[in-house]
């Protein structure tokens, strides 16, 4: 019996509410505020026609979320106990100031992003820990796929497979085809500054930094495919080498095809990706704002979309048997599956479903805790019990190296 808002209406929000709706004997009451609320009517208008039977109440509301006071008026009007954050990174620390004031509970997906420098990191977020301890609140971050379920799927080795994990290599690996010549499949802006920022991975205690897209090497996705894998920078990385000490090296792979990269290094090449404000027509806009507006937006690509994603966790270290030993724990998702289920491609599908299911475990009391928290800070095992049965199953291979050094 739980009122919640969820705040966005784009490819994750979408997911969220359908998945809300779906698990209706927890998430009882549940507001979609968003900045363009059609998007939110459009959401609720299809969950009554999709998924007839639920018993969630939806309404929706336009909200400016880089707003405070306008937050906390929402928030005052509404009472949830938890707000799901799935806007954009750049409103994370003006959603939390309103969770403070009005004593709601945060859940989000993706680091705080200060909008004029592409830079992400923990370090803003975590400087809340004494005040949400102080008000009694818990914040969740980084509950998508990854960071997210990656983070589980860590906690899940070191409770289940390791004495000690040396080498995590986080694997994700999207073999889809959506029949576009170039776009992405999460928030264009987003996506593209992670992507043409250096890349970087922890060695020996300390960060690593490569040029974009620098190191290389062919993956095999166990049920998918074998596919051209680079080192980048993720966010997840920073909180695991911080809660898992043993860790003397970690990495994060990802697929991109030739066509994303060539067109992306064009795009980059002419300025198009840049985030510093030009004059336009006596108008300041960022090329890569404007990029965004030309670009598919990443819900549109659902309806055919085809193939799978495959992400996963491979540790390597000493078992609990004391010997050395590989595990990798993965999932694999169906696009096409994702967009029968929830009218949603797959990368917002293995995001929201993991957002849905930490605010979950939030309000019934599972994962409850006052502070700030990454979410490997909290016993994997109900949570990879509800991946699951939320449309997420997580699968297992021993003893097989598919990330090599
Ligand atoms: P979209 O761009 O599709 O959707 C973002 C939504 O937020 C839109 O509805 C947008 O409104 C709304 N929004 C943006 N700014 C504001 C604002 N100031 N006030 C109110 N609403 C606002 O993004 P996605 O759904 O693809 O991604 C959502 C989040 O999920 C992002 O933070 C992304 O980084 C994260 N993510 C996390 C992943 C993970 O595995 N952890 C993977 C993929 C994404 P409007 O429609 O008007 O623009």
């Amino acid at each position: 019996m739980s009122r919640v808002i969820i705040i966005g209406a784009g490819g994750v929000g979408n997911v969220v509410a359908k998945k809300c709706a779906q698990n209706d004997s927890i998430f009882t009451e549940v507001l979609i505020a968003t900045r363009t609320v059609s998007k939110a009517d459009k959401i609720v208008a299809e969950i009554h026609e999709h998924i007839p039977g639920s018993k969630t109440t939806f309404s929706t509301a336009s909200v400016d979320a880089d707003n405070v006071p306008a937050l906390v008026a929402l928030f005052n009007s509404f009472k949830p106990e938890l707000v799901i954050n799935v806007a954009l990174p750049y409103q994370d620390l003006t959603i939390m100031d309103a969770c403070l004031e009005t004593g709601v509970h945060y859940l989000d997906t993706a680091n705080y992003e200060p909008l004029d420098v592409a830079k992400f990191e923990y370090s803003w977020q975590w400087a809340y820990r004494e005040k949400f301890e102080k008000a009694g609140l818990m914040a969740l971050l980084g509950c998508g796929f990854d960071p997210g379920a990656t983070n589980i799927f860590t906690a899940h080795h070191a409770k289940h497979h390791f004495k000690e994990i040396h080498y995590l290599d986080i694997v994700d690996c999207n073999n889809g085809d959506h029949g576009k010549a170039f776009a992405t499949n999460f928030n264009p802006e987003i996506n593209i500054r992670e992507i043409t920022a250096n890349g970087r991975y922890w060695e020996n205690g300390e960060w690593v930094e490569t040029r974009p897209l620098e190191i290389s090497q062919d993956i095999y996705y166990p049920k998918v495919t074998t596919r051209k894998s680079f080192v980048l920078y993720h966010e997840e990385l920073e909180s695991l080498v911080i809660n898992f000490p043993t860790i003397k090296r970690a990495r994060f792979w990802m697929t991109f095809g030739e066509s994303y990269i060539k067109h992306l290094s064009v795009l980059e090449g002419i300025g198009m990706t840049s985030i510093v404000p030009i004059d336009f027509r006596g108008q300041k806009i960022a090329p890569i704002e404007f990029l965004k507006a030309v670009l598919p937006a990443p819900e549109s690509l659902a309806a055919n979309y085809t193939g799978q994603t495959c992400i996963g966790v491979q540790a390597r270290g000493i078992g609990l048997d004391g010997q050395p030993k590989v595990h990798f724990v993965y999932n694999v998702c169906d696009h096409a599956a994702t967009y029968k289920e929830v009218q949603a491609q797959g990368v917002s599908y293995t995001t929201g479903v993991p957002a849905m299911i930490g605010a979950a475990l939030m309000l019934t009391g599972t994962w409850k805790k006052a502070g700030v928290y990454n979410v490997e800070e909290f016993d994997p095992d109900p949570f990879i019990a509800e991946m699951n049965r939320w449309g997420l199953p997580v699968d297992e291979l021993a003893g097989i190296e598919l990330v090599h050094d």
